[in-house]
């Protein structure tokens, strides 16, 4: 065993280093998208979720070990209670940047305590710009607060807020440019996700309704220039710039293109199992550690280290020689 002074940062043993987590803080959501969840959901037992001092130690030893990096996800991060108190403890770890995914709808009240609290960057999901289908989409509707969201947090002043958009054939195809037409008004990032397989969708069948983003940059090249660019951000999406605007657009295409061989992140569910990767079951299971009363940091630390054995080296959507996850996304940590 590798003395644990010696540890500072997580090497997997495909030599990517580990400096980005994603952190479950609920699988709870005010919403029931369609891609992420079944209508009639059964959400975990409060005993089963990790307490927010949980998820506060999880963070602040993953810190240790070099994470630079945090997103907060869920479920819906905005939907636990008191989740702004986790929110400025991981604000005064001193990370480089501190990211939220969100549903939006609360953002008119949270956008500018987000901000204080140190989130330095914030993506919003945002679908359709249509009443009805945001509905279908959601099951729920509130377009109206997630635009009024959205504005807030442009206020708010976040040094980059980006809307995420997944596309699906038969649900809203047909407002990719609409989607971008309204990024580029505002000024504001917009990413297209292709949709994963995870977990059984129960309106619809996943590869009839998958769109390609190879079908969506063709889509939105009808009507604007997009130049290549090589930039990156702490997630997988690749960007293009839109010409004469502020706006970029990213395409996050897990299914078509494979962008595993520069991994740097691995997720911890809101039951303290941390996920090695989004398309695959390795896990540890942290919660056992957190909870025994004679597993101090030292040994959370030195099973994060030794969980690098075991991150796979990739995913395999649709492969049928592999299989396929099991767990909805909102159990995931999006
Ligand atoms: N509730 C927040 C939200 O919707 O932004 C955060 C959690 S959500 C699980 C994170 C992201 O995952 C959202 O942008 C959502 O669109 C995306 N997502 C959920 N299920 C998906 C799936 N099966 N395939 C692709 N993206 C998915
Ligand atoms: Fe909720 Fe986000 Fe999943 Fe939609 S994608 S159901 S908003 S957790």
């Amino acid at each position: 065993m590798i003395e644990d002074k010696q540890i500072t940062e997580l090497i997997d043993k495909f030599g990517r280093r580990i400096d980005y987590i994603r952190l479950s803080v609920t699988d709870r959501c005010d919403f029931r998208c369609v891609y992420c969840m079944t209508e009639d959901m059964t959400f975990l037992p409060r005993a089963q979720i990790l307490s927010l001092e949980e998820l506060y130690r999880v963070a602040k030893v993953f810190t240790e070990l070099g994470v630079r990096k945090i997103r907060l996800t869920g479920g819906e991060p905005m939907a636990r209670t008191d989740v702004m108190s986790l929110i400025e403890k991981l604000g005064a770890l001193g990370l480089e940047e501190l990211l939220l995914t969100t549903n939006g709808a609360q953002l008119e009240k949270y956008a500018a305590p987000l901000k204080a609290a140190g989130v330095s960057r914030i993506n919003i999901s945002i679908d359709s710009l249509d009443a009805e289908k945001f509905k279908r989409i959601s099951r729920v509707g509130k377009l109206a607060e997630v635009l009024t969201g959205i504005d807030a947090a442009i206020a708010a002043g976040f040094d980059r807020v980006r809307l995420n958009s997944v596309v699906m054939r038969g649900y809203n195809e047909d407002e990719v440019l609409d989607l971008v037409d309204y990024a580029v008004s505002r000024g504001v990032d917009i990413a297209f996700i292709e949709e994963m397989p995870l977990g059984e969708a129960s309106d619809h069948n996943r590869e009839e309704t998958t769109c390609s983003n190879a079908w969506v940059r063709k889509a939105i090249e009808k009507k604007y220039q997009l130049v290549d660019s090589a930039e990156k951000t702490a997630g997988p999406s690749r960007y293009v710039k839109v010409a004469d605007a502020k706006s970029r657009i990213g395409f996050i295409s897990p299914v078509t293109h494979n962008f595993c061989g520069d991994c740097n992140r691995v997720r911890v569910t809101v039951e303290g199992r941390l996920l090695l990767c989004l398309g695959n079951e390795h896990s540890v299971d942290l919660r056992a550690i957190l909870r025994d009363p004679l597993s101090d940091d030292a040994v959370l630390k030195q099973a994060l280290v030794n969980s690098m054995e075991i991150k796979p080296e990739r995913h395999f959507f649709y492969d049928s020689d592999h299989a396929q996850p099991v767990r909805l996304m909102n159990t995931i940590g999006g």
